[in-house]
């Protein structure tokens, strides 16, 4: 199965990559170094994470070619947002970010998303999205923005699957990115008897099946593992397949409710 996906602008953009959210400013740069020799090459920061400098600084050492990794990072202002690229830019030591997403909805967000067109057509951003944006405030952007977002970045696990967001997408092009894959292991996710059972099926983890469930339905996925064991096991989702019936079974798992409360 491949490992990319093709976005609406014809970015290839990897189905799995590492999240560091909550991970200490003093821990990323080791943390993102293990995931990329765990094999990952999408990392996703935010500037809310306060992180980007860490995610730079592991960038740098890795030694890995600048064009085989994949960085999102996410606005958390909508005041002076050439400014907030332009630090992003300098903690993540780089010339382009590959994803840029407005964090969640701030207001004046259609002019945050002018800013961020501007930063495309530059080429310091090579797509642009959005992140944490329902309903009317998602259309708002799409019916007057310029540029397409390619992404969007939903809480979505089992238990909040994105149907609707899904179904309105495709029409779209937009890709669907699940935040919190796991749902930061809330409702007793990694205890699940229908996951457990299935797991055992294929010989794989819970979290394997979770993530290898979004992945066969096109969704991009960013757990996240502070663990090096655990950053391994999370990629080793390439090598089996659910059955169509099994897909049923996690389909049916969905409450459509956020275990978070969004949308705010
Ligand atoms: P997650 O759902 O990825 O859960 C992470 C937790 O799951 C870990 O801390 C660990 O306790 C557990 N875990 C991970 N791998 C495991 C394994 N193999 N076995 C057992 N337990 C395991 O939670 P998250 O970090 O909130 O979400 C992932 C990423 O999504 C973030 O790091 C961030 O990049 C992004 N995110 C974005 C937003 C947004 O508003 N756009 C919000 C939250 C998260």
């Amino acid at each position: 199965m491949r490992e990319t996906v093709t976005l609406n602008n014809q970015v290839e953009m990897p189905i799995l990559g590492y999240g560091v959210y909550q991970i200490p400013t003093g821990d990323t740069r080791r943390c993102v170094l293990d995931a990329f020799q765990a094999g990952y090459r999408l990392i996703d920061t935010a500037q809310h994470y306060g992180n980007e400098a860490g995610v730079g600084e592991a960038v740098l050492a890795s030694g890995l070619p600048r064009e085989d990794i994949f960085l999102t990072t996410k606005l958390q202002s909508n005041r002076n947002v050439a400014g907030l690229i332009e630090a992003s830019l300098q903690k993540l030591r780089t010339d382009y970010i590959d994803l840029l997403l407005i964090h969640w909805v701030m207001g004046n967000d259609l002019a945050t998303y002018r800013v961020m067109e501007d930063y495309y057509k530059q080429g310091k951003v090579r797509a642009i999205g959005l992140s944490n944006f329902y309903g009317r405030d998602f259309e708002q952007i799409i019916n007057h923005c310029e540029i397409m977002p390619a992404v969007s970045q939903l809480e979505t696990h089992v238990f909040y699957q994105q149907k609707d967001a899904r179904a309105f997408y495709k029409k779209h092009g937009v890709y669907l990115e699940s935040w919190s894959p796991f749902g930061e292991g809330k409702a007793n996710i990694f205890q699940n008897p229908m996951l457990t059972s299935i797991a055992k099926n294929y010989g794989k983890t819970i979290a394997q099946i979770i993530l290898r469930f979004f992945i066969q339905n096109d969704i991009i996925v960013i757990p996240k593992s502070s663990w090096k064991e655990r950053m391994r096991e999370n990629r080793e989702v390439f090598d089996f397949s659910l059955s169509d019936e099994d897909m049923r079974n996690i389909e049916a798992m969905d409450t459509n409710k956020s275990l978070f409360g969004w949308p705010y």
